[in-house]
């Protein structure tokens, strides 16, 4: 028999096996109380076996429940936010992208699977962000806050990246994982604030603090090298004009026309920064000899001279450039900018669209333009201005044809001032306009008293500013001074030069129109000087050209002088225009002017400009003997 070898066991003990006797109920009533014994405590085992694998099989499933928990939640954190999670292996591949990467972005993860975060040529990332990444992986050292850019279907879009590395049981390195978050917002308002504060908002042009900046560290270079560095200080001529009539939005346009010319004009190692109102600087690093630095300042008058074209109209509005150069004419920045600025002044002075260079007596002129332009406001009240007339003699006969006020300054210490010394400065002051005024009254009453006198001056001419016809009011006042001194608008001529008239030529022409309907007599004044053509003028209702003294000078054998003077007076005669010679200094020239047709002269030779009570009221003898016998 095959009995388990407990029971036989059992049976041999109680003397139940086969090899024994006969049995007794006795033993087999213990041998039952023993199986059945066996028996529970068998099953017991299996009751306590169960219960055991009951429980852990509940703890494992709660162990997962916690998990797939987490995990949900991460997810759903995730989800919330426009973050995402990121791995990459040891070779620092991308292996991972959760989801909310393309939330972000845009842009499918499979872009950045398989190749290497800061590998992909899309990426914009600041040298240094990229430095500090590749230090962090060499070192297998965790990372934080670099911010990346990339081009996405969305826009410019920015992300910042933290990352820490992963190892495996045996303490490997295996690889990083880490979070991707966005930083677009905070990056466009940190970069915007980062321009505003160095660069101009109107023209997007560097500005002062990025100039100064700029400026001390080309300093600092030219130093080191033995090199120079020009500044030129730019300002445009005609701003003041277009802001005031034009409006704001108008002047807003011209400043960023002229910026875009600039930074067109600038070549590599040139540095264009706007310094506030019309007001611009170029910094020339490697400056050359100072024929290229002339060369460079022409280019730029030039470009600003071309027309610009406003509300449908086109403006010529010129620019002013001053030059200061290291090391010969300062050390410093700001002594850089105040020289080259004291330079453009000074070129001010010599009208509109001219170059200047510092030179070391410009600082005392312009410490004496500050006390001048003190002292000339209070000139006015003083009654310290005077006026000088100076003759205009017709060429055939010789007869007075008027004269032309030419203002003075009796200056209490310094004598009398010429209208070179302190006109420019007026009209860079704004005083230009009160003086106008005082000289339109006093010319009237001028021709109020010598007609009163019973003299006969023909007409005077007085000399006006740009700025004067950048308002109709001049109309007005013009009306106002001949009424109060009761003289005829046909005894008054007015003096505008080409340049003024082609800052604004639609105002200027309507202006014009005015006066002239009203009888008031126009001449354009140092003709040939200035951009225009005759053609152009022609459209414009003068009815005299002053030929400038410039081209008198040379008469009559400059050939240049010639041809100028002659096309000149041909052209105003078929056009219907006077021609006035001014600056006539020789009875040659006087004789060549008559010879080729000028209408007028005007000179030394005929009539200094003097005090009324001392004008001369023949007819100049001069004049009178017949054709080529002077
Ligand atoms: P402009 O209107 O062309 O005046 C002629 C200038 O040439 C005057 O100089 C006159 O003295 C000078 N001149 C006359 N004949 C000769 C000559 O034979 N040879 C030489 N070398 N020069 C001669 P001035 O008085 O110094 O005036 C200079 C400029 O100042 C004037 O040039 C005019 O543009 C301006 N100006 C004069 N008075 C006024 C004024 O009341 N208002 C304004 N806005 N400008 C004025
Ligand atoms: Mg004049
Ligand atoms: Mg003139």
């Amino acid at each position: 028999m095959d009995l388990h070898p407990l029971l036989e066991r059992q049976l041999r003990r109680l003397g139940l096996d086969a090899a024994s006797g006969p049995t007794d109920v006795e033993r087999w009533t213990q041998l039952l109380h023993g199986v059945g014994r066996a028996y529970r405590e068998a099953e017991q085992d299996r009751y306590l076996l169960e219960r055991a694998q009951d429980i852990s099989s509940r703890e494992l499933h709660a162990q997962a429940e916690q998990l797939r928990l987490n995990e949900a939640r991460l997810a759903s954190l995730l989800g919330l936010s426009t973050d995402w999670v990121w791995e990459q292996d040891k070779q620092h591949t991308v292996t991972y992208v959760s989801e909310g990467w393309e939330a972000a972005t845009g842009l499918r993860p499979s872009v950045f699977l398989g190749t290497g975060w800061l590998s992909l040529d899309r990426l914009d990332a600041a040298d240094e962000v990229k430095l500090e990444y590749r230090r962090c992986v060499g070192q297998r050292l965790p990372f934080r806050d670099l911010t990346v850019g990339m081009d996405t279907p969305r826009g410019k879009r920015f992300f910042r990246l933290a990352g820490q590395p992963l190892l495996d049981d045996q303490g490997e390195f295996v690889g990083y994982r880490g979070v991707g978050s966005d930083a677009t917002e905070a990056t466009l308002a940190s970069r915007r604030a980062e321009q505003m504060a160095r660069f101009d908002t109107l023209t997007n042009l560097p500005n002062r603090n990025m100039l100064n900046d700029a400026l001390r560290r080309a300093l600092a270079r030219a130093r080191r090298q033995g090199t120079r560095v020009a500044v030129a200080f730019i300002d445009l001529d005609g701003f003041k004009h277009i802001n005031d009539n034009l409006g704001h939005a108008a002047g807003d346009e011209l400043l960023r026309v002229m910026a875009q010319r600039l930074e067109q004009t600038a070549r590599a190692g040139e540095l264009v920064a706007r310094l506030g109102g019309d007001e611009f600087v170029m910094v020339v690093e490697n400056a050359g000899p100072q024929p290229a630095l002339v060369a460079m300042g022409k280019r730029v008058i030039e470009v600003l001279g071309t027309p610009v074209r406003l509300q449908d109209r086109d403006f010529r509005i010129s620019g002013s450039v001053g030059m200061s150069v290291f090391p010969q004419d300062a050390e410093d920045g700001p002594t850089m900018l105040r020289n080259a600025d004291a330079a453009m002044y000074e070129a001010k002075k010599s009208g509109a669209g001219q170059l200047n260079f510092y030179t070391a007596d410009l600082a005392t002129r312009a410490a004496e333009s500050f006390s001048l332009e003190t002292e000339l406001r209070e000139a006015l009240a003083r009654d310290e201005l005077v006026l000088h007339y100076q003759p205009k003699f017709r060429l055939s006969g010789g007869a007075l044809a008027g004269v032309e006020a030419l203002v003075r300054w009796q200056h209490p210490q310094r004598g009398l001032l010429a209208p070179g010394d302190f006109i420019p400065l007026a009209e860079q002051r704004g005083l230009i306009l009160p003086i106008g005024r005082w000289v339109m009254a006093a010319a009237c009453r001028q021709m109020r008293a010598w007609k009163d006198a019973g003299r006969e001056v023909g007409h005077c001419a007085v000399n006006l500013s740009a700025h004067h016809f950048t308002s109709e009011h001049l109309v007005e006042e013009v009306v106002a001074a001949l009424a109060r001194s009761d003289v005829a608008a046909s005894a008054l001529e007015i003096e505008v030069t080409e340049s003024a008239v082609m800052i604004d030529p639609a105002r200027a022409h309507r202006v014009m129109t005015r006066l002239s309907d009203l009888g008031v007599r126009i001449a354009i004044d140092d003709f040939g000087t200035g951009h225009s053509s005759l053609a152009y003028l022609k459209r414009f209702p003068a009815r005299t050209l002053k030929i400038d003294r410039s081209f008198v000078r040379g008469l009559p054998d400059d050939a240049n002088d010639i041809a100028i003077t002659q096309a000149v007076v041909a052209m105003a005669r078929s056009l219907g225009l006077e021609t006035v010679a001014e600056g006539v200094e020789t009875p040659a020239q006087l004789e060549y002017l008559r010879r080729i047709g000028c209408d007028e002269a005007q000179g030394y030779l005929l009539g200094r400009p003097v005090a009324a009570a001392a004008l001369a009221w023949e007819p100049l003898t001069l004049l009178s003997a017949p054709c080529g016998t002077v």
